[in-house]
């Protein structure tokens, strides 16, 4: 295809003056009938890469869509620009497929959106060959290895062999390996050409903090930027209507946003949100998918995401105009144990584990954050960003010997039978039914850490067991035991480096919020 008439479409029908990087590649791709795989972050601009060439080529395009709300967001956008596009589902009247129906028999259609389910109806009036492309949108659906599994897109595969000569192009924004090849295994699409966007999203800065007054925190945060748009993500729908209520008494413009409101409810929430009426959505992982809205200045994790991917797709909403916008994501012990529970009553339990297991990593990095984001999708960067909380504020080691000796051996007193609560309750000397009904205030190390505040232990403990020291038994009710590696510090003399913990004020609380 000509690139005077890829530029003249994109500018008549979408009001672009120039392609993306990536997109013309893989816009000509498909033009020579290749199948494609895009790997492109959130908002790296998917949705050309197939409207585009469905506007020039001759029969229709099929879009297979895993939700409802996105695929009408898209049809409206593209209807108003001027392109036949039109969506099936559910959740329509008969006389209204109907219609439809005609319009594809009359190839008067360039974009077709289907539910996966709602495939075969489709697939009844198509003759092999009336179909120019397939899209698949958020094809990691289709693996179990993602993060995102529905088993509908299981049945995808067949499209190749229903439509060999139609080019297929699957798009996401997941971009571990495993998952990429799986995707063109089972979309049989071996050959798919694979275009991977850069992951960077310099303009966000990266933020984790420990979820100690989390309410507190989060209302100073927005306290400093009163007219910014932001998104706090939550894990129950509980929390997010309790924090929107909280965040409402103290004047914010704030509404709860999860899958159990009524649609009506949810689509004016939505919108109040898109045209700046709500400043704030405290909102299940439920929102945000297919949202257009370029200048959301912050997103903030209340809860602790179940992987990386997640994570990396929830703070990718912040700043698509590309202009600095922050992140905060709130790292809890109380969050990563819940996760794990829901991890280890899963399917793929395994795999969800150990993508739990990345996620608790990157939250009590030492290192630049950027760096293990983009290794862990696959892009090696060499400098630190500047930009993230350890950049911005490199920890400090010192000689944490002692700091060690205390919590190992207490560990040992305890004979590796108590979570890490309690191993730090024992250390400061607390006087809490979780020490006294145990008598545990008459062991050698009772109150022996008193000296550090709750916050400081937790962030020491964590770093003994990420050094190697002590583990916690996952299936033995999260008790900490010690490791054989521990006995060199409690014996042999060996010396431990820690980071010094942050010392923020807010940090100073004793009291760790549940
Ligand atoms: P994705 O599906 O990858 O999340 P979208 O396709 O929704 O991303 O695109 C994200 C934003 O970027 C949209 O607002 C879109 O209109 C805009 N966009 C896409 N391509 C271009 C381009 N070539 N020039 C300018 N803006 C673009
Ligand atoms: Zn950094």
């Amino acid at each position: 295809m000509e690139e005077t008439r890829l530029l003249g479409t994109l500018k008549e029908y979408f009001g672009y003056d120039s392609f993306r990087p990536l997109q013309k590649k893989i816009i000509n791709a498909v033009f020579e009938g290749k199948d494609n795989l895009v790997i492109m972050p959130t908002g790296g601009g998917k949705s050309i890469c197939y409207q585009l060439p469905a506007i020039l080529l001759p029969q229709i395009t099929l879009v297979i869509s895993p939700l409802i709300a996105l695929m009408k967001d898209q049809v409206d956008g593209l209807t108003a620009n001027g392109v036949a596009a039109a969506y099936l589902n559910s959740s329509q009247q008969e006389a209204e497929q109907q219609a439809i129906f005609q319009k594809i028999g009359k190839n008067e259609l360039k974009l077709l959106y289907i539910a996966p389910e709602s495939l075969q109806f489709v697939d009844k009036i198509l003759a092999n060959g009336k179909v120019s492309l397939i899209a698949i949108d958020e094809a990691h659906c289709i693996s179990s290895w993602g993060h995102d599994f529905r088993p509908a897109y299981t049945q995808l595969g067949y499209l190749k062999n229903r439509y060999p000569n139609t080019p297929v192009i699957a798009l996401t924004a997941t971009a571990d390996k495993a998952t990429r090849n799986d995707i063109c295994r089972q979309l049989n699409i071996p050959l798919a050409k694979k275009h991977v966007a850069s992951f960077d999203r310099a303009n966000l800065s990266l933020e984790v903090r420990p979820g100690v007054k989390r309410f507190e925190q989060i209302a100073s945060f927005i306290q400093n930027r009163k007219k910014e748009s932001g998104i706090i993500y939550c894990l129950s729908r509980k929390t997010t209507e309790e924090l929107a209520a909280k965040l409402k008494a103290k004047g914010f413009k704030a509404e709860a946003y999860h899958a159990g409101l009524k649609h009506e409810e949810r689509m004016s929430i939505q919108d109040g949100f898109i045209n700046d009426e709500n400043q704030i959505i405290c909102a299940t992982i439920a929102f945000g998918m297919g949202i257009d809205k370029s200048n959301i200045r912050w997103v903030i994790h209340y809860n602790m995401p179940k992987n990386l991917e997640g994570y990396y797709q929830e703070i990718g909403r912040a700043g698509r105009d590309g202009l600095p916008s922050d992140t905060l994501l709130f790292h809890s012990y109380a969050d990563v144990v819940q996760l794990q529970k829901f991890a280890s009553n899963a399917a793929n339990e395994e795999i969800q584990l150990a993508k739990l297991e990345r996620m608790k990593q990157y939250s009590e990095a030492l290192t630049c954050r950027r760096k293990i984001l983009l290794n862990y999708f696959g892009e090696h960067k060499q400098e630190d960003c500047g930009n993230c909380d350890i950049c911005k504020n490199p920890p400090e080691f010192f000689d944490g010997t002692v700091i060690a000796q205390k919590a190992l051996s207490c560990i040992y007193r305890l004979k590796g039978a108590e979570p890490v609560t309690t191993l730090i309750d024992v250390l400061r000397g607390s006087q809490n039914e979780a020490v006294l009904s145990k008598n545990y205030q008459q062991l050698p190390t009772y109150g022996v850490g008193s000296e550090l505040s709750w916050h400081h232990w937790q962030q020491y403990i964590l770093q003994l067991i990420n050094l190697g020291y002590a583990e916690i038994a996952f299936h033995k009710n999260n008790h900490l035991q010690l490791t054989k590696a521990a006995k060199k510090i409690l014996f042999e003399g060996e010396k431990v480096h820690l980071a010094q913990a942050p010392d923020r004020k807010i940090l100073r609380q004793d009291s760790a919020e549940s």
